[in-house]
């Protein structure tokens, strides 16, 4: 079952980077566990899965500790900054760095322990109400102020798209989104590099990686729909 969907996603990633002219190794795909069982995980580690993607503090920690050392470990939810000091050390790769605070108590953490923690800016490309990220417009001023943070790597974007019934229909967020690193990388900003961009989950995916993902995150399309515990 999880190697059928893993084997599915793996082709429809091929696919997608064949009608864009890409290469495959452009495009890492994450496995989002978020609320699977470590069973599942390591049945997922067993068929060659290295980066899985949580969006819990507390879930990706109790993972961390108990499965091999080789995985990395993307953070992809939002962050509160009474909690970064338990995943700083842990997460290889931070998508939602969402405000100044933010960033500024991760690059306290950060220097505490003396590490550089990679992160990518979360944007609200659509704008939604209901979503974290910054929109387009305060991107390049925030990218400023934190470049000159020491213990803190700009590595690029994130955006997490509407849900939508026809993956099309999010084309164009992606495409801003893409724009929007091509206008940072022109700014040569010291210390910034915006080459990661995190964009597509199950739904749309395919899309992303036409209009330039580097990162897809990918949940339902590989563990199956989630069950969630209330
Ligand atoms: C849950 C989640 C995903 C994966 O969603 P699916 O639709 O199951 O692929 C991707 N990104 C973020 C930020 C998520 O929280």
């Amino acid at each position: 079952m999880l190697e059928e969907q893993l084997r599915e996603v793996e082709k429809k990633i091929q696919s997608a980077c064949d009608r864009a002219g890409r290469n495959r190794s452009e495009v890492t795909l994450i496995a989002v566990s978020k609320t699977k069982p470590i069973p599942v995980l390591q049945e997922a580690y067993d068929l060659g899965v290295r980066v899985f993607g949580e969006n819990k503090v507390q879930e990706l920690t109790e993972k961390y500790e108990a499965l091999p050392d080789d995985i990395q470990w993307h953070m992809i939810g939002h962050l509160q900054t009474n909690k970064v000091k338990y995943i700083i050390d842990k997460a290889d790769l931070i998508h939602s760095v969402d405000s100044l605070k933010l960033a500024e108590t991760i690059e306290k953490e950060a220097a505490k322990k003396g590490l550089t923690v990679r992160i990518l800016v979360e944007v609200n490309v659509a704008e939604e109400e209901s979503k974290f990220g910054l929109k387009i417009a305060e991107v390049i001023p925030f990218i400023e102020k934190i470049a000159a943070f020491p213990h803190i790597r700009v590595c690029g974007l994130m955006t997490i798209a509407p849900f939508v019934e026809n993956p099309e229909e999010n084309r164009p967020i992606f495409a801003n989104l893409h724009k929007l690193s091509v206008d940072i990388e022109k700014k040569n900003i010291d210390n910034v590099n915006v080459s990661i961009l995190s964009m597509g989950m199950t739904n749309d995916y395919e899309v992303a990686i036409e209009e330039g993902a580097t990162m897809v995150r990918v949940g339902t399309g590989i563990f199956g729909a989630r069950n969630y515990v209330v």
